[in-house]
């Protein structure tokens, strides 16, 4: 039996990520951090319901950031990390986030929403990143373009599925899904657990 608080340190996390979760001032991982992390970097899928304000995107940021620490990544060229989520709002937090508690990987982040200069995300994806944070329609975009590659992604995380069904994202979810490998790790989260959703 687990004694008295969790700490960050028995997760199986990187130096550099410790350093990070530190500086941003968490000092005990949150319910959802301790269930789900170790999860993750055991490469297993998971489902997780989730509501916002319980730390779910530390959750999968730092577990994302550990495994591409550990993993030798490809030599193909293409994101190794896909975040879906239904808002513009939400992938603003997310980079946020992952800016914060990847400061000291050497990891680039790139969000894609709609609504802003088409050709400046457009060169961004070109000249080569490694997980992006993307709103579903977006991306579908891009992707059809042949702007990058999503056969290289490792982990896919989508991220609110409940909204992004209620919204009517799904089609282009499962556009997206279907040009990512099938051997890839996915994380699913979302505030409530439909069938559908399931
Ligand atoms: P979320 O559920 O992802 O919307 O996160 C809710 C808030 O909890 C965010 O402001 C995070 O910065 C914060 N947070 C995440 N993990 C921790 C933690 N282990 N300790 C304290 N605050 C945290």
């Amino acid at each position: 039996m687990q004694k008295g608080p969790m700490s960050f340190s028995s997760l199986g996390l990187t130096e550099l990520i410790l350093r990070a979760v530190d500086e941003s001032g968490y000092t005990e991982p949150t319910p959802i951090q301790v269930e789900t992390i170790p999860v993750v970097l055991s490469g297993k899928d998971v489902l997780a319901a989730a509501q916002t304000g319980t730390g779910k995107t530390a959750a999968f940021v730092i577990a994302l950031f550990t495994r591409l620490q550990k993993n030798k990544p490809s030599s193909k060229k293409g994101p190794r990390a896909l975040v879906l989520a239904p808002t513009r709002e939400l992938v603003v937090q997310i980079c946020a986030d992952a800016q914060a508690l990847g400061a000291h990987c050497p990891f680039k982040v790139q969000p894609i929403f709609g609504g802003v200069d088409y050709e400046k995300q457009r060169s961004a994806l070109q000249s080569g990143v490694d997980i992006i944070v993307a709103t579903p329609g977006r991306l579908i975009d891009y992707a059809k373009q042949n702007v990058f590659s999503l056969g290289h992604v490792e982990s896919l995380v989508i991220d609110e599925a409940d909204r992004m069904f209620d919204m009517g994202f799904l089609p282009d979810v499962h556009k997206i899904i279907s040009r990512t490998p099938r051997e890839r790790q996915t994380l699913l989260f979302s505030a409530t657990m439909a069938p559908t959703i399931r």
